[in-house]
């Protein structure tokens, strides 16, 4: 797209907000409907378009992609009343008769800049809330998800107006080329490096944003677990979407005389789930690109492999892969992994395992499998991250009452449920008045009515 065409674009996207259509609740309803109807009915094609990119399952492309837009949208049409209603909140004393009230008001014009690895849930929950919040919305999806980028900018097409909501397809230039424009909101979702400059072109235009980026996520698994549910657990949330989750755990610090054991249970439960050979799985997802294929490949020099370790460059597939004897220096602890590529540092004491966290940049998910309850709020207590679980792993990013976000390197702002629609609302704040009882206190010239404003004020 040249920059003419782009000017045209947000042009017509401005008309379109300045008439005011976004702003009636029963437009926005019927537009989420039609989203709904969108997803539904090309869902075969969905699945397919996320095949051919990530190898994903059916499984993985209702509950991660289509199935969970369907929710949040059910949500949004469900509450969009209650959430967009003025809501009134005390007035202080100096100004009764008065009331105050917050009104939501949509910023206007959105860009929402989405990543490859959940490239249907990740470009079009956001566009939920911006859709209830009563914004125009640009999209742009990511290219490396080739087929899923094709299919969304052809849906978005077909069923919207253009004025309303577009999809932009291409590379970071072609975001860059964007990002020079000005948007009233940009939601970013992708790694910190290109969420500094999401941000540094925000800043040009004093444009607020909502960053939802990446990081290493620690899994801490302590004594006093169930080891067969524990080992389960981290095996389906690390090797879903093929380690390819924003929240998946990125490595797992065991309590030294609970690994082998605890090891020796995931990799039955890797059995259990992917087969002897999980490239036959019809249940095992693929890498997307070869440069990533790669880039995880050269990790496998870390350490020493206990289970998998192998890949096969064609097809993209990378075995699931424990790695033994890790230690914090080693290559794969410096970079988020990305992959379906577990290591695994051992601990004596909870403080070396504490140390370890805490030396590294806060994460997007940290979790915790013990039973103790003291040990439980010490670690609440000693560590930051966007958010977790403790005995289990990903599933607090699906329930649309808990904010999804990062904090420090791993994001800024949260999002999910009625929070997507905040995230998209300008809080307004009024305070209406009549004329009556006009109290002169406030009015020079002041005289002594600072100590009749003390005892009100
Ligand atoms: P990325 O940051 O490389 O790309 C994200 C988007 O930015 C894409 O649309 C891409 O086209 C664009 N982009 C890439 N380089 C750019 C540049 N130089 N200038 C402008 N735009 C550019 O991320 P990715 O590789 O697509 O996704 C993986 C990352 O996203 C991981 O770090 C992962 O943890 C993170 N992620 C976060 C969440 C979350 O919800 N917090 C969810 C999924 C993924």
């Amino acid at each position: 797209m040249d920059r003419t065409t782009l000017a045209a674009l947000l042009a017509d996207h401005r008309a379109f907000f300045t008439a005011n259509r976004t702003k009636d609740l029963s437009f926005r309803r019927e537009q989420l409907k039609q989203l709904r109807h969108m997803i539904v009915r090309n869902e075969a094609a969905l699945f397919e378009a996320l095949k051919q990119d990530l190898g994903k399952p059916a499984f993985e492309s209702y509950g991660g992609e289509t199935g969970f837009v369907v929710r949040e949208i059910d949500g949004a049409l469900k509450n969009l009343d209650r959430w967009a209603k003025p809501r009134r909140v005390t007035t202080p004393l100096a100004y009764f008769p008065g009331k105050s009230r917050i009104y939501q008001e949509p910023y206007g014009v959105a860009m929402i800049i989405g990543p490859w690895n959940f490239p249907v849930q990740l470009m079009l929950t956001p566009l939920v809330g911006a859709m209830a919040a009563g914004n125009c919305a640009l999209l742009k999806p990511s290219i490396t998800a080739l087929h899923t980028s094709h299919l969304l900018a052809q849906l978005i097409k077909d069923h919207f107006d253009p004025a309303y909501i577009s999809c932009v397809e291409g590379g970071a230039e072609t975001t860059q080329l964007l990002l020079a424009e000005r948007f009233d909101y940009l939601f970013f979702t992708g790694g910190p490096a290109v969420g500094r400059i999401v941000m540094t072109a925000a800043a040009r235009h004093l444009t607020p944003v909502t960053l939802e980026l990446g990081g290493k996520n620690p899994c801490i698994v302590d004594k006093d677990i169930d080891l067969d549910v524990t080992a389960r657990r981290i095996v389906w949330g690390k090797f879903f979407n093929c380690g390819q989750s924003c929240v998946a755990p990125d490595y797992l610090l065991v309590r030294r005389d609970i690994k082998k054991p605890l090891l020796g249970r995931i990799a039955a439960a890797v059995q259990q789930f992917y087969g002897t050979d999980p490239s036959q799985s019809p249940d095992y997802g693929r890498i997307i690109d070869h440069g990533h294929f790669d880039r995880i490949m050269r990790l496998l020099g870390s350490g020493t492999v206990i289970l998998g370790g192998t890949g096969d460059r064609p097809t993209r597939y990378i075995a699931p892969t424990i790695l033994d004897n890790i230690t914090t220096g080693d290559a794969i602890m410096q970079e988020e992994i990305f992959g379906p590529l577990l290591p695994v540092l051992p601990y004596d004491e909870i403080d070396q395992a504490i140390a370890v966290v805490n030396k590294m940049p806060k994460p997007l998910a940290l979790y915790l499998f013990s039973r103790g309850r003291k040990l439980q709020q010490r670690i609440l207590r000693d560590t930051s991250a966007g958010g977790g679980c403790i005995n289990d792993v990903v599933i607090q990013e699906s329930s649309d009452s808990l904010p999804f976000g990062g904090v420090g390197e791993s994001g800024i702002g949260a999002y999910h449920g009625k929070l997507s629609f905040d995230a998209f609302s300008h809080q307004r704040s009024i305070i209406r008045r009549g004329f009556l009882f006009d109290v002169r206190l406030r009015y020079p010239p002041y005289k002594d009515h600072l100590k009749w404003v003390r005892k009100f004020w």
